[in-house]
């Protein structure tokens, strides 16, 4: 395959039967602030650990928003909760104990199953 030096992006159309919104309402129990997120990507573009990894919150937050459970919220086992994310957070997103939560939360089988 010829290499043009960009890919396709993935769609972004939300797949209604992998849709689960699960994850996101015990997140919402858990600090309803994840739906204050502007997906600005300022976390994103600060963040220490994407700068080397594949770890990008806005994507995650997205994401777990559309109901996609998949491989895409396991960025979050990169995160070394260094916090810079939550100073740039044009919304004051608490995201330390956001992401700590996304990553319990999304190793619940009750939170992911179809
Ligand atoms: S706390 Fe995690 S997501 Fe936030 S900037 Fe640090 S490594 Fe990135
Ligand atoms: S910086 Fe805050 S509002 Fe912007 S994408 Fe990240 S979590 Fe959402």
């Amino acid at each position: 395959m010829i290499d043009f030096g960009f890919s396709r992006t993935e769609s972004a159309c939300i797949d209604l039967d992998r849709h689960s919104d699960r994850l996101l309402n015990r997140l919402i129990e858990r600090d309803p602030d994840i739906l204050t997120c502007m997906a600005c990507g300022s976390c994103a573009a600060t963040c220490t650990a994407g700068r080397y990894l594949p770890m990008n919150l806005r994507r995650v937050i997205l994401h777990v928003q559309r109901g996609n459970t998949h491989s895409e919220i396991l960025q979050t086992a990169h995160c070394m909760f260094c916090g810079k994310c939550s100073l740039v957070c044009p919304r004051g997103i608490n995201t330390r104990p956001l992401l700590a939560a996304i990553r319990t939360e999304n190793t619940n089988p009750k939170n992911t199953a179809q």
